[in-house]
């Protein structure tokens, strides 16, 4: 391709839309350019080809990256390709821009036909000097035409995907925690078939994500979308005064207070920072934010203040071992690397617990969903949506996707949801008409073919089924912690919380395997110089305050252990 370069526009200026022109003639081709530049070369990019291919090669390129076409200036006769053809497939990817075909007298009958195969414009005949008179008011007609359209660029990250489809969902849930905007296009969609066609993938490697340099990236595993889209995967030592492994409150906090106090820091989570916290569409019970907040607002601003204090935040990275080396405590993570740190701070909280029924496991992420309310209410607009649990987040979840669904039933086991749910979230619920709570139900199935269309609710008082037709499933029915890598390594309880402190000794003078005279530090687990704080502690008070207060303290107790041994 010849002419001005395609390359993305400055991040300040707004880009130009682009007036390309396609001539198999290098001297005709030259000449189109300069008299268009000539006259838009200020207002608008020039683009240059000498074949329909390489056209259609530039065009791609500025689709991925957002860029705008306004006008398209073809020759009818090309060897290869004729400006027909080119202007066809073009269409697919800019479907907008204006259509001119360039031809010579004895082809004014094509260009005739052309006008109904590829909804052609204005055809212009060759040649067309002088410009002033026979280009320009051509192209300055077109060009205001497509100006009164919205033809505002996309910068975002784009993502083409099924909606059905479990790892759809699961990127665009992946850029959302990660505060990274996006815009979705279906693949139905004919823009979502425009930007596959001009990634040059198709619907059977879904999702593609177009970075906002323009790189389609296809079916992207969470680590390559990571390095992509800007976040830390990789850390910058070998050894560390703390590693903290989890970036939900607790590790965050541990991280803001670590980084603020003067250790080298990092931390470690195996997806996005925020945890449990993040998902929540609106935390009122936290201390300072008297009307609410969100979670993910929450978590962000957290995230913001470790980087600043200078903490090490990595994500993608799941830590699957951990071992004493002498006085250094070795944190080894999933890829097999490994990093070393004289403390090492536990606050992997815990992960939601599956529903166990037949059909759930197979339309997760395709309709059925745990907890990722967010990402989805957009869709839920007009849906019959069930949310199963009887607990905060349950409740959270109805009044958030209440106010877009047609309506939200709440499946709760339970008799009433007293038992489970903070006073002013049942006060809420009671107020939206649109909520109803179904209590003494449970979902023994989900049905469906490319997504949820059915749910199977027992009555577990009277043991009797019911059939129902749902869109949408969103599972908040408690959470355990998953610890089975650290067997062996620090005593966890039954069900795989971390003991600490005083908990260790259980009424004995000594807990078991303890090494050291000394008694373990509050938050101190089995091993010397390994904490935990958070939801994965055992006896934690599972709220956003208590983790962040417990990271905040397993700091000041690691400035102990390191002041002492
Ligand atoms: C929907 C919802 C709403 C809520 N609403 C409220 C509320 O209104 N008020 C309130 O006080 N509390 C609320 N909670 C509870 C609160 O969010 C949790 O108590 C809090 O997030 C616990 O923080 P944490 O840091 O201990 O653990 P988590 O938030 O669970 O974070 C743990 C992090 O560790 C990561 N991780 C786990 N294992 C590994 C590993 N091996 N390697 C690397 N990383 C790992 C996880 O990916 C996760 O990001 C809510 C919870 C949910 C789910």
């Amino acid at each position: 391709m010849h002419g001005e370069r395609v390359t993305a526009p400055a991040a300040t200026a707004p880009p130009r839309a682009a007036l390309l022109t396609v001539d198999d003639d290098p001297g005709v081709s030259r000449a189109v350019a300069r008299d268009l530049r000539r006259h838009y070369g200020e207002t608008h990019r020039i683009v240059r080809a000498e074949s329909g291919e390489q056209a259609l090669d530039a065009l791609r390129e500025m689709k991925l990256r957002g860029e705008q076409v306004a006008v398209l200036l073809a020759d009818f006769r090309m060897p290869r390709m004729s400006g027909i053809e080119f202007l066809e497939q073009a269409m697919d990817l800019y479907p907008a821009a204006k259509r001119v075909l360039l031809t010579a007298y004895a082809d004014t009958d094509a260009a005739i036909d052309a006008i109904n195969v590829v909804d052609l414009d204005y055809y212009l005949l060759k040649p067309w000097d002088p410009p002033e008179e026979k280009l320009y008011p051509v192209v300055d007609s077109l060009l205001e035409v497509w100006n009164s359209a919205d033809h505002r660029p996309v910068p975002e990250t784009k993502v083409v995907g099924h909606r059905w489809s479990a790892r759809s969902a699961e990127v665009r849930e992946f850029l959302a925690r990660n505060q990274v905007p996006y815009r979705w296009f279906g693949v139905d969609q004919p823009e979502g078939q425009a930007l596959l066609a001009a990634a040059g993938a198709d619907d059977h490697t879904l999702p593609v994500v177009i970075t906002t340099d323009g790189d389609p990236l296809v079916a992207p595993s969470d680590g390559e979308l990571a390095g992509r889209v800007g976040l830390t995967t990789t850390p910058s030592k070998d050894f560390y005064d703390l590693v903290v492994i989890g970036g939900g409150p607790a590790g965050l906090g541990a991280a803001v207070y670590g980084a603020s106090e003067g250790l080298r820091t990092v931390l470690l989570e195996r997806t996005a920072t925020g945890g449990q916290a993040g998902q929540s569409s609106r935390i009122e019970n936290y201390l300072g934010f008297p009307d609410g907040v969100s979670g993910a607002q929450l978590t962000e601003r957290a995230r913001r203040q470790a980087v600043r204090f200078g903490a090490e935040l990595i994500t993608t990275r799941d830590v699957v071992g951990l071992e004493a080396s002498g006085s250094a405590r070795t944190v080894r993570l999933a890829d097999g690397a490994t990093i070393d740190a004289h403390t090492v701070i536990l606050a992997m909280g815990v992960s939601y617990r599956q529903l166990v029924a037949p059909g759930v496991d197979e339309l997760t992420g395709r309709g059925v969903f745990y907890g990722s309310a967010l990402t989805e209410a957009a869709n839920c607009a007009n849906q019959d949506v069930y949310i199963v649990g009887g607990a905060n987040s349950a409740g959270q979840a109805a009044v958030y996707l209440a106010r877009g669904a047609r309506s939200v039933t709440l499946l709760v086991r339970a008799p009433s949801l007293e038992s489970s749910m903070s006073y002013y979230l049942i006060q809420q619920i009671a107020a939206v008409p649109n909520i109803s709570v179904r209590s003494c139900t449970e979902v023994v199935g989900a049905a469906g073919d490319e997504h949820l269309e059915q749910l199977i609710l027992r009555d577990n008082t009277t043991g009797q089924t019911e059939t129902v037709n749902a869109q949408f499933l969103f599972v908040f029915i408690g959470a355990a912690p998953r610890t089975d890598w650290l067997d062996g390594v620090v005593l966890r309880d039954a069900r795989g919380f971390v003991v600490a402190g005083p908990d260790l000794a259980a009424g004995a003078e000594q807990p078991r395997g303890w090494s050291l005279e000394r008694a373990p530090y509050h938050l101190e687990t089995s091993l010397p110089g390994v904490f935990a704080a958070g939801d994965v502690r055992f006896q934690s008070a599972k709220r956003v305050a208590s983790a962040v207060g417990d990271g905040a303290m397993a700091v000041m107790l690691v400035h102990r252990y390191l002041d002492r041994e």
